[in-house]
């Protein structure tokens, strides 16, 4: 990206003050979407690269809600698969190819991931594992994703397992499967980088902006920093409010469900680079997750319960869904996770299709667009990160199709976000490889600012990875707007509580800075 696009796709607080007043004084857009999960970014993106004029309002932050508690894998749909979704299982494996080799390589690496087979495992249930592996592999063909990328899986016996997986119990273990699927670097960073690409083609990101009524044409909001209710205008309004779509237009009915992770340290857990993935006892295809990530942590999760009551904006991890996970991963470590070794937990919650019955884990992961026959909102809602562009798609198509917009066919899968370049481009980026899994292209220029002033180039605090220039990269070019938006969204520091508290005075005042045109 040059110099010219990425002032373009920069996010800034005078900008979203700009544009916000334009809009309040009565500018009509195209496209007006609620929401900047992955959704609404992907959403805002599509209209704008289709040369439509878009504005976006979040309530809270980019990626404020479920889409920075995902487990963070682009999947090949092999959960879809056992349930005999096919169509699902063929649009995942699409979907990451064209983010791990196309539109976001930077932000995307493979992940190894071993089921590790011992003594006890059903024979039924290590069959179908394989199995789904298998076909798992064929829609990876079928995507065009190179086996150079992703490889094949493969069995590998006890010796082998124990290799890729120090930790693993080593009695009564059999050996393994091996396979390999996608994963996202940061999730709330897909969010930033799709909403700043949308930004770079002339998209208004308003954050802090919550939309109180939806009309298919106009949306009532408040600017959540002054507090002044906006009357906002559009040919079309798209709702993208994930869990909370419901609550803004009548015809969406959710039964979310919440997903819970815990955040280890690696060394407690024994794993390196590979994640392991662990049989829920009892359960067939139901796994429990431990998810290498970079920067020395390992998440474990995931749980699938029933939300009781309304979606809140901050959901609790309970203990039950700790000794659950602590409990399950046990079964085939060497060292039996305890409580102590929890360094930070998360939970977020699914936007789960209401369909008649079942549990949560089993109800639809597909998508809707569905347009709101009294008000003519377009909601489009379900899914999940991996698909966030097809979703995307079939909204714009609908908004288009409702409003009588004039717009091309989308052209997102082959437009690279922010930062992206092939594989091969990004090893030859000059910077530190942590800075080039997290902004692509953009790391040198993020080094720079500590090559400019030396105190930028300082961890935030000794231990810490991040330094203060991604402090003062998040407020000039991410819209980070206050301390919680950096240790939250653009960083994961907040992941860790420890760690959240330990930087938020070197962040709260470089943000302060920042935000003055003094650092
Ligand atoms: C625990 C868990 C793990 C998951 N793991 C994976 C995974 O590994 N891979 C995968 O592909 N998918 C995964 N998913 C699914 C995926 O995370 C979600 O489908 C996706 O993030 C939903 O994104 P969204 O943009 O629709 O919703 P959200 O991210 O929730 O975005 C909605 C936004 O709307 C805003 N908003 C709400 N009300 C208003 C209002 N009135 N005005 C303005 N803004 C408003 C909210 O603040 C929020 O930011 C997981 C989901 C969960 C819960």
């Amino acid at each position: 990206m040059s110099a010219t696009n990425l002032i373009h796709a920069s996010l800034t607080a005078r900008r979203r003050a700009r544009e916000l007043d334009a809009l309040a004084s009565g500018e009509q857009v195209d496209v007006l979407v609620v929401g900047g999960g992955v959704t609404g970014a992907g959403v805002a993106l599509d209209a704008a690269s289709r040369g439509l004029s878009v504005a976006l309002v979040e309530a809270h932050d980019l990626a404020f809600g479920t889409s920075r508690f995902s487990s963070k894998l682009v999947h090949g749909g092999l959960r879809y698969l056992a349930h005999g979704r096919l169509g699902l299982a063929r649009e995942s494996a699409v979907e990451r190819d064209v983010l791990l080799r196309r539109t976001a390589p930077h932000l995307t690496r493979p992940l190894a991931q071993l089921f590790p087979r011992y003594a006890d495992t059903p024979a039924r249930e290590y069959a179908l594992t394989a199995a789904g592996l298998t076909a798992g592999d064929a829609l990876r063909r079928f995507a065009g994703t190179p086996s150079t990328l992703l490889p094949r899986p493969r069995t590998v016996p006890a010796a082998a397992a124990l290799t890729l997986v120090p930790g693993l119990r080593a009695t009564g273990l059999r050996g393994g499967l091996l396979a390999f699927d996608g994963a996202l670097t940061d999730d709330a960073r897909l969010v930033v980088a799709l909403a700043r690409t949308a930004a770079g083609l002339g998209a208004r990101i308003l954050t802090r902006v919550r939309a109180l009524e939806l009309q298919g044409d106009q949306v009532r909001a408040r600017d959540e920093l002054t507090g002044d209710t906006v009357d906002l205008r559009a040919r079309q309004v798209v709702n993208a409010a994930g869990v909370w779509s419901g609550g803004l237009v009548p015809n969406v009915r959710l039964r979310p469900s919440r997903g819970s992770h815990l955040v280890l340290d690696a060394r407690s857990t024994g794993l390196g680079e590979t994640a392991l993935m662990v049989g829920v006892p009892g359960e067939l295809n139901r796994f429990v997750f431990l998810l290498p990530q970079p920067g020395g942590t390992v998440y474990l999760g995931l749980t699938d319960e029933p939300l009781d009551g309304e979606a809140t904006d901050y959901t609790d991890v309970p203990d039950t869904d700790v000794d659950f996970l602590l409990d399950v991963a046990s079964t085939v470590l060497d060292r039996p996770l305890t409580h102590d070794g929890v360094r930070g937990s998360f939970a977020g919650l699914r936007p789960l299709l209401d369909t008649p019955g079942g549990r949560t884990a089993d109800l639809s992961r597909e998508h809707a667009v569905l347009t709101d026959p009294g008000t003519g909102v377009v909601t489009v809602v379900g899914g999940k990160l991996t698909t966030y562009r097809v979703m995307a798609e079939q909204a714009v198509d609908a908004a288009v199709t409702e409003a009588g917009l004039r717009a091309p066919s989308s052209r997102t899968g082959r437009l690279p976000l922010v930062g992206a370049a092939s594989r091969a481009a990004l090893t030859t980026v000059d910077a530190p490889r942590r800075l080039v899994g997290k902004y692509g292209i953009e790391a040198p220029r993020v080094a720079a600012l500590g090559d400019v002033d030396h105190a930028l180039a300082r961890p935030l605090f000794p231990g810490c990875a991040t330094t203060a220039a991604e402090v003062v990269w998040a407020v000039r070019h991410e819209g980070a707007l206050d301390a919680d938006d950096v240790l939250h969204r653009r960083t994961r520091l907040g992941l860790v509580p420890d760690d959240a508290e330990k930087a938020r005075p070197a962040v709260s005042d470089l943000v302060e800075r920042s935000l003055r045109g003094l650092a």
